[in-house]
């Protein structure tokens, strides 16, 4: 007689199955998703609908703090695990990670900042959204490297750091296709920014799984841009004060964020283990 539970296999074996996923398929979905956030940002301001900026700002504040506990709990840890003894390497590379994104976004490029751009006689000036532009997508380059090689390295670190970085792609987005607007550039070319941003995470996910052998090098390379990402990039936009002064909600978000963070890698621990 045929077994009458058919149907979802029991939970350990969903667990397996989950696991045994293809990873690139993995990798295609949280791409996508990524991206996909990106793109709704850049939907948010030429969409015409004001945007509650101070939203915004809590998702930028919520997003740091999150990142900021990834990098430290979970991705420096399993850095140190995977080298073993001297750290001297893959700490030097998280630095070079960290400087790497100093580099485009603050050396090459006169004018970058997160959040909406309101500088438009700033960004008049010939060049300087073209190269914003461009220093925000080599960062969301390593936004894609980060997520695959943590995916490479375990589910849980790619899960873990897929949540870290969607969080702020939506402000990404934002900023990006603000960026444009402030040039004086018309929706349409707002929106092309946006893509190639998004194309550019994507891309950083698939060239990593393309050379996943080299995965011991990306997982702190990628940690470095994360952390200057969440450290330099969000929280200055969490700080800056408006005409009230700072705002006290978004700055207690960080915290929020990496509690939040602490208790995903709880429930990870315990649901993946
Ligand atoms: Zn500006
Ligand atoms: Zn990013």
């Amino acid at each position: 007689m045929p077994s009458l539970t058919v149907g979802l296999p029991p939970p350990a074996d969903r667990r397996a199955v989950f696991r045994q996923m293809n990873p690139l398929i993995q990798l295609i979905g949280f791409g996508l998703l990524a991206a996909t956030g990106n793109i709704i940002g850049g939907f948010l301001i030429t969409g015409s609908r004001a945007t509650s900026q101070r939203l915004l700002r809590y998702l930028i504040a919520l997003g740091a703090g999150f990142m900021l506990a990834a990098v430290f709990l979970e991705v420096i840890p399993e850095v140190a695990l995977q080298w073993q003894g001297s750290l001297i390497i893959p700490m030097g590379l998280v630095l070079m990670g960290y400087l790497l994104i100093q580099f485009v976004e603050h050396t090459i490029a006169p004018h970058f900042h997160f959040g909406e751009e309101t500088h438009s006689d700033e960004m008049m000036r010939r060049g300087v959204a073209t190269t914003a532009v461009i220093a925000l997508s080599v960062h969301t380059f390593f936004d894609g490297v980060a997520i695959a090689s943590g995916l490479l390295t375990s589910f849980r670190l790619g899960l873990l750091l897929f949540i870290a970085i969607l969080l702020h792609k939506i402000p990404e987005g934002f900023t990006v296709a603000s960026i444009a607007l402030a040039s004086g550039r018309g929706n349409q070319a707002a929106m092309r920014a946006t893509s190639l941003i998004a194309a550019a995470t994507f891309a950083g996910i698939v060239l990593t799984f393309a050379v996943q052998p080299a995965v011991k090098l990306t997982l702190p390379f990628s940690a470095g841009v994360t952390l200057y990402v969440a450290a330099s990039d969000l929280i200055p936009e969490v700080n800056r004060k408006g005409h009230k002064g700072a705002d006290l909600g978004a700055s207690l978000l960080v915290f929020a964020g990496a509690a939040l963070f602490y208790l995903a890698h709880l429930m990870l621990h315990g649901a993946l283990d």
